[in-house]
């Protein structure tokens, strides 16, 4: 059972995130990176699965150069190697672009049988790329997924979304994005992070992957993002005093505001 899980290097959500001036694309620079927790997550279920039915699991992360912090994580949580796409024309590429390389990333690794995501990554929200790399690998795609199981070689999920929870399968190789009630992550141990060090982490540019420079980054996007603006600081809530009549100034508040 191989299992490769895409992770994604993200601004801790505890620090400041903000975009660049210049082209609004991420400022890296300004908040400490963190592998995402959801990948976390999807890294967790992978060593659940792997224990119980053997075989290799592979991440693989497409960013800049200090993502390799969160692929050692990865690595000290117990993944065996991991394949890195680092090359600086990758920048400001959408998720169309994004799931395009990390589809053929996951092309270079002999005998994939399951892909596992984040059902949404903190830092782009877009919610998208399982999908579209399912798309791109021609896999079958199986997304939020709160419980996965492998019986042979079909893969059975729990589906959760806010229509209810939908029991679904498909037959391996597939694609699987795992929401937070997946699990818990474990912590690294310290023998776990000092193996993670001598771990094989292949290095891979675009031209590696058969990508050309047009394609990808800020030119080669279908998407670009053409302003931004912070949010606006919250106001001050309306006050509502009640005088024995407060619970219809309140459905007379939420149906101005077209609420109810
Ligand atoms: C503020 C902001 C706004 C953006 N808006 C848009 C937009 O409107 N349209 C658009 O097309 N792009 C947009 N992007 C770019 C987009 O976020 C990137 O292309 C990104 O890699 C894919 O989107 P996501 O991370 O939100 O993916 P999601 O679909 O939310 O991520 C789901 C999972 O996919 C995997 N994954 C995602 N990215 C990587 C990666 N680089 N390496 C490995 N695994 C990964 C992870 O498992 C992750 O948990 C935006 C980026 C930012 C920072």
């Amino acid at each position: 059972m191989n299992i490769v899980v895409l992770v994604k290097q993200v601004p801790d959500t505890y620090s400041e995130r903000r975009l660049t001036d210049s082209d609004h694309t991420l400022d890296r620079e300004s908040a400490d990176a963190v592998l995402d927790e959801i990948n976390e997550r999807a890294v967790e279920e992978a060593l659940r699965l792997q224990a119980d039915h053997g075989g290799e699991v592979t991440v693989v992360c497409a960013g800049p150069q200090r993502a390799t912090d969160a692929i050692r994580k990865a690595l000290s949580m117990g993944v065996d190697k991991a394949v890195h796409v680092c090359d600086e024309v990758l920048h400001g590429s959408d998720a169309i672009a994004t799931a395009t390389v990390l589809a053929k990333a996951v092309g270079t690794i002999n005998g994939v049988d399951l892909v596992l995501a984040g059902n949404e990554a903190t830092d782009g929200r877009v919610g998208a790329l399982p999908a579209m790399v399912a798309e791109v690998l021609r896999m079958p795609a199986l997304t939020h997924a709160r419980k996965v199981e492998i019986d042979g070689t079909t893969v059975k999920v729990e589906r959760e979304t806010e229509e209810g929870v939908f029991f679904v399968e498909a037959s391996l190789p597939a694609v699987v994005s795992v929401n937070e009630k997946i699990n818990e992550p474990r912590y690294p141990s310290f023998k776990g992070i000092m193996a993670a060090k001598k771990k094989p982490v292949s290095t891979l540019g675009i031209a590696d992957l058969g990508i050309g420079a047009d394609e990808v980054g800020l030119a080669g996007s279908w998407s670009t993002v053409l302003s931004a603006a912070p949010k606006p600081p919250r106001t001050a809530g309306q006050r509502v005093e009640d005088d024995g009549d407060g619970g219809v100034k309140v459905a007379e508040y939420l149906v101005s505001q077209k609420l109810i």
